[in-house]
């Protein structure tokens, strides 16, 4: 083969590929929503979150870094609900990406085709707390609503992609299915925390309890964003002894000093608890967020109360 022949080849062979290889750039606020987009989207598209699971992700500072990924993200999903409120809308207006503005084709709010809970009737209501006015924003605790934010983004990446339309559909499936086989595991294993009465610290988990049957009886915040008052500490305490409370779910963000206070004084065990994938390093997917969640609950029965 002469070197002209060899040139040509790699020309045609890099003007083939690069439409292939030009991948969907997405940029998610939470590393939950960034782990489902990876589900869904596999290696057709390059994923990153802004805040990370560790983080407390209604008060997030980005990094300036995340700029550069919104200014050429073709696609930007946020949870909603508020949830980001107090840092998203400010860095989408700094990125000037006219595509990923909300209305636009590159903008996805997560929360739409959810199953929301605690939405204030007549309108927004902040007596509910200062941090989740239009409804409970921690609504991908529920695993039928990680289905449906896979369902929305598979819907959107096709929009992007029709051509790729199956290849979004299979993900999608072996998704699905994945879920269905691990509900089953997850509904073995809880039966013996089915009822099991638990305080947290901040509001996170009301679709969780509903759907693994969890009662959330009271939370170390008076309401969603307030901090404790000691008159409010000494009725929960109060509360957590007349109820037999057994756990508090305290997310890893918040400083355990007051919860482990009340853990001593009532008996109940304190579990340190994250509600987003990346909470911990060995938390890389969605499936192993409740996998190490739901193992975390049923090992604090060991020893009883
Ligand atoms: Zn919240």
């Amino acid at each position: 083969m002469t070197i002209r022949r060899v040139l040509a080849s790699f020309l045609l062979l890099c003007l083939t590929a690069s439409p292939i290889m030009a991948k969907l750039q997405v940029v998610t606020t939470t590393e939950d929503l960034a782990a489902l987009a990876r589900e869904v989207g596999g290696d057709r598209i390059d994923v990153v979150s802004i805040a990370k699971g560790y983080q407390d992700p209604h008060f997030v500072e980005a990094k300036p870094s995340y700029l550069l990924r919104l200014k050429k993200a073709d696609l930007f999903i946020q949870v909603g609900l508020e949830l980001e409120v107090g840092w998203a809308p400010s860095l989408l207006t700094s990125a000037r990406n006219e595509r990923i503005l909300p209305g636009n084709a590159g903008f996805l709010d997560a929360s739409e085709g959810c199953d929301i809970l605690q939405k204030a009737s007549g309108g927004v209501d902040r007596s509910m707390g200062d941090v989740h006015p239009l409804g409970n924003p921690h609504f991908w605790l529920d695993p039928g609503n990680g289905l449906a934010i896979a369902r929305s983004i598979a819907r959107k990446l096709t929009e992007f992609e029709p051509d790729h339309a199956q290849s979004y559909q299979d993900n999608l499936a072996r998704f699905e299915s994945r879920l269905a086989e691990k509900e089953k595991e997850w509904a073995a294993l809880v039966s013996p925390i089915k009822g099991m009465k638990v305080v947290t610290y901040h509001n996170s988990w009301p679709n969780f309890a509903k759907h693994f049957g969890l009662d959330v009886v009271d939370f170390i915040e008076p309401k969603p964003g307030i901090p404790a008052s000691p008159a409010h500490v000494r009725s929960l305490v109060a509360k957590i002894k007349a109820e037999k409370v057994s756990v508090l779910l305290v997310e890893p963000y918040f400083d355990p000093k007051l919860p482990e206070k009340i853990a001593r004084e009532t008996g109940a065990k304190l579990v340190v608890f994250t509600p987003s994938v990346g909470g911990r390093g060995e938390i890389k997917t969605y499936f192993d967020l409740f996998d190490a969640g739901l193992k975390l609950l049923t090992d604090s029965l060991q020893g009883g109360r």
